[in-house]
């Protein structure tokens, strides 16, 4: 038969097929059961968030965004700070309630005929008062101190504790050092929109602003969470590793406060990509952005870097890209010439890793991530580079316990059980929440 013949063609394998059969290989053993509805996402459309480009005409963006029914990310989150106080606060009471009719109970006993009844509510009150209050100070304050919801664990039944903070036990039985981190999870200056579980509406496209630059852009809503745990400060000198096309890039710059980004990639072409997606959100990119020094975009093999400048350094690596995987035949990873490539990965990404966390700061951090599930590109890895960091170089440096921080995302992202994924985090796909998949895991060098 001709080679376009329909029986030819029928047969013939295509990278996404054999993407497929890998991931049912592999995934399945991984995930089980959840396996299925990962796939599923996987399969189907994947959801966007919109990011306010604070360089365009933000105000009158967001009010547009407000009207076609999307929701600000960050007043979801705060939302859910509230409901996890609100929680807390409920299991405090029934906490209170089972000592004071222990208290009844044993009062009796001892024939005191104390009437608890009068002083239950002013002891109730002011128990959950000084509860409340410690809560409230530490989820309002600037820099909220998630590790004190996880103090707060003995008011918790011990379903809700497995449901709410079940990863520093389990993680802690591992090699690798942990800390709780408490860090704010969103930053004031960000706006980013989403559309409600389940509400597949899509986003319109995004106009331009007053000064020639596009109002929004779209990205997958897993990618914003590794940015979001670099946890940028005023000042911050940060490095993209592997930047192309920038949408990290652009999110660092949207919280207004690194005073240098330099943007990596170690492809010529899609170094001019970063240039161009620069070029349409951020007014007057040459001459006020370039030229001050600010950004600064470069075109390395990121392994090699040296600079020792950096104190947020993002490793956003290659990997299966497995969503793209398996919907395009173009230059997918799963394709027979690139076999060796693909096997290769882990070791490259290692590497990137290991340098990043050789060069950053003391004291810096470093956030590592995919867009793939697979647990030896994901935890693998960092433990990989961890060892070597520890075998080769003096330094030293922890994983950060992002769970506490991660709860008041739970009603947007659908995160993987720790049992699941021991260093870092992982954004699991599903057809209600099609976001990612994404791992991120946020590494400090002390
Ligand atoms: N961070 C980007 C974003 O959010 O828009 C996506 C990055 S993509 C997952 C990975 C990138 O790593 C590719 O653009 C690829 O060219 C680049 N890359 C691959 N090997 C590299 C290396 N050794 N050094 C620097 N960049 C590399």
């Amino acid at each position: 038969n001709p080679p376009n013949h329909w029986s030819v063609l029928r047969k013939k394998v295509q990278p996404v097929d054999k993407a497929l059969a890998h991931f049912d290989d592999f995934y399945k053993q991984v995930f089980q059961k959840k396996w299925i509805s990962i796939r599923e996402g996987l399969l189907s459309k994947q959801k966007y968030v919109a990011v306010v480009n604070n360089y365009g005409d933000s105000e009158e963006t967001r009010v547009q965004l407000e009207l076609n029914g999307a929701l600000n990310l960050r007043i979801l989150f705060n939302l859910e700070k509230d409901y996890i106080k609100e929680e807390l606060q409920t299991h405090s009471r029934k906490k209170l309630l089972d000592q004071i009719s222990y208290l009844d109970r044993k009062l009796e006993r001892e024939s005191q005929k104390v009437s608890l009844k009068e002083n239950e509510d002013d002891l109730l009150n002011s128990s959950i008062d000084a509860r409340e209050c410690s809560l409230q100070s530490s989820l309002n304050s600037a820099d909220i101190d998630y590790t004190r919801i996880i103090d707060s664990k003995n008011a918790l039944s011990t379903e809700k504790l497995n449901e709410f903070v079940p990863a520093t036990e389990i993680k802690g039985k591992e090699d690798f050092i942990f800390e709780s981190t408490h860090y704010k999870m969103f930053d004031k200056h960000l706006n980013i929109y989403c559309y409600e579980k389940d509400n597949k509406t899509q986003f319109d496209g995004a106009t331009k602003s007053s000064t020639g630059v596009t109002n929004y852009y779209l990205m997958d809503g897993g990618s914003i969470l590794p940015v979001l745990a670099l946890d940028l400060k005023p000042g911050s000198k940060m490095l993209d590793m592997c930047a192309s096309p920038g949408g990290k890039s652009l999110l660092a710059l949207q919280t207004l406060y690194p005073n240098l980004i330099v943007t990596n990639d170690i492809s010529h072409s899609r170094v001019q990509r970063i240039k161009s997606v620069f070029k349409e959100f951020i007014y007057d990119f040459d001459e006020n952005w370039l030229k001050s020094g600010k950004i600064h975009i470069s075109n390395r093999d990121a392994r090699f870097i040296e600079d020792k400048i950096f104190d947020r350094i993002l490793v956003d690596v290659p990997c299966t890209t497995d969503r793209h995987s398996l919907k395009e035949n173009d230059n997918n990873i799963f394709k027979p010439s690139r076999i060796k490539e693909r096997l290769k990965l882990p070791e490259l990404q290692a590497e990137l890793l290991f340098n990043a966390l050789n060069i950053v700061k003391r004291g810096g951090i470093v956030v590592y991530s995919t867009c793939s599930l697979s647990p030896i590109q994901n935890d693998g890895v960092v433990g990989m580079a961890l060892r070597k960091l520890w075998e080769e170089t003096d330094y030293n440096a922890v994983v950060k316990d992002l769970t506490p921080a991660l709860l008041q995302t739970r009603s947007v992202y659908n995160i993987a059980h720790p049992n699941l994924v021991k260093l870092g985090h992982l954004v699991l796909p599903s057809k209600s929440q099609n976001y990612g998949p994404t791992y991120f895991c946020k590494i400090q060098k002390i």
